[in-house]
């Protein structure tokens, strides 16, 4: 199907929106980076699409205490040049970074990101790696959702279908709290993720961690957690052998497919390398830690 043979609803607040979306089944659509692909390659079922963008109230990134609130018209190049989510979620923005190119920037959401529910999504791991929440808004209700209990499998999520993603709210991180997100793709911009693994790290003392998640992505049908590195981290010294430990406890925990883009094996070494690397960075002075003033 062409757009043109869509109807295309294009409200101008929320309570509209919502309304539009009780009654028919109607395709959200936000920056259409994703969408617009998908109906090129007709893989849209519905016959409407919603489309987001006239709705002022959606566009904004704000500090509220424990939490910056996305709303769901955030671009990424809203997030990196946001100072607010540099200064509290730096993770985020070095995930941001890596989408696309800077005209998908533009235009791509962090909740569209959500929406579209592909393991290999890179602003997906620093939401699991920091412990973000999905509001969910219909015309009748209002929840706000775990991001390790939205994801369903690939593309299912727990959305009902007359809901919208109106917020998506990212747990700040400390200062001093370490991070990495690290992106394998087959080249460096406009690729998918072969692998991807964000980490945020609390210490306890210098260099040593009382706290770590580890997030990988498009290893298995949903991001995951990497339970059994994310322990193995903890208050103990991060010796060379140490961190290749934990690359290969983060590696095994992995379950990824054979695709056209990587084989499984791949996908496993890949992520191993990248979480030795990313621990390799903060063990030796390449990276700094959150310092609370987005520098
Ligand atoms: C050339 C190219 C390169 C890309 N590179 C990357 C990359 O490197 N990394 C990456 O992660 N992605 C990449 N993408 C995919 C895409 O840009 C991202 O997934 C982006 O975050 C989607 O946001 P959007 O606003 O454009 O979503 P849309 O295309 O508007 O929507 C995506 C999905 O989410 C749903 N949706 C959107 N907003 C809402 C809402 N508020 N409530 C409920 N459902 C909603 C839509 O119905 C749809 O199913 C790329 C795409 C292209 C075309």
């Amino acid at each position: 199907m062409k757009v043109s043979q869509y109807t295309v609803h294009s409200p101008r607040t929320l309570p509209e929106a919502l309304n539009i979306l009780k009654d028919a089944t109607v395709r959200p659509i936000a920056g259409g980076t994703d969408v617009m692909v998908q109906i090129k390659d007709d893989l849209v079922k519905e016959t409407e699409l919603l489309n987001l963008s006239y709705i002022r109230d959606l566009n904004y990134i704000r500090d509220d205490g424990d939490f910056i609130r996305v709303g769901a018209l955030a671009t990424y190049s809203d997030l990196i040049r946001s100072r607010l989510v540099n200064e509290y979620s730096p993770v985020l923005v070095e995930a941001a970074r890596t989408v696309g190119a800077v005209q998908i920037q533009n235009r791509g959401t962090l909740a569209g990101n959500v929406g579209n529910a592909s393991p290999a999504g890179d602003g997906l791991p620093p939401l699991f790696a920091t412990g973000a929440k999905i509001k969910l808004q219909s015309a009748a209700s209002e929840r706000e959702v775990d991001i390790g209990d939205y994801f369903l499998g690939v593309r299912k999520t727990v959305r009902q279908p007359n809901e919208l993603i109106t917020e998506v709210s990212v747990r700040k991180m400390k200062p001093g709290d370490y991070y990495f997100f690290k992106k394998i793709g087959l080249r460096s911009a406009n690729a998918i993720s072969l692998a991807s693994v964000a980490a945020v790290l609390v210490p306890a003392e210098v260099l040593t961690f009382k706290e770590a998640r580890i997030a990988m992505g498009a290893v298995a049908p949903t991001v995951i957690r990497a339970k059994g590195a994310e322990a193995a981290i903890l208050n103990c010294q991060l010796t060379d052998e140490k961190m290749k430990e934990v690359g290969r406890l983060a590696s095994e925990e992995a379950r990824p497919i054979t695709d056209i883009r990587a084989t499984a094996e791949y996908r496993k070494q890949a992520i191993a390398g990248a979480v030795y690397e990313g621990l390799y960075e903060i063990v030796n002075g390449f990276r700094s830690p959150v310092n609370g003033s987005g520098a």
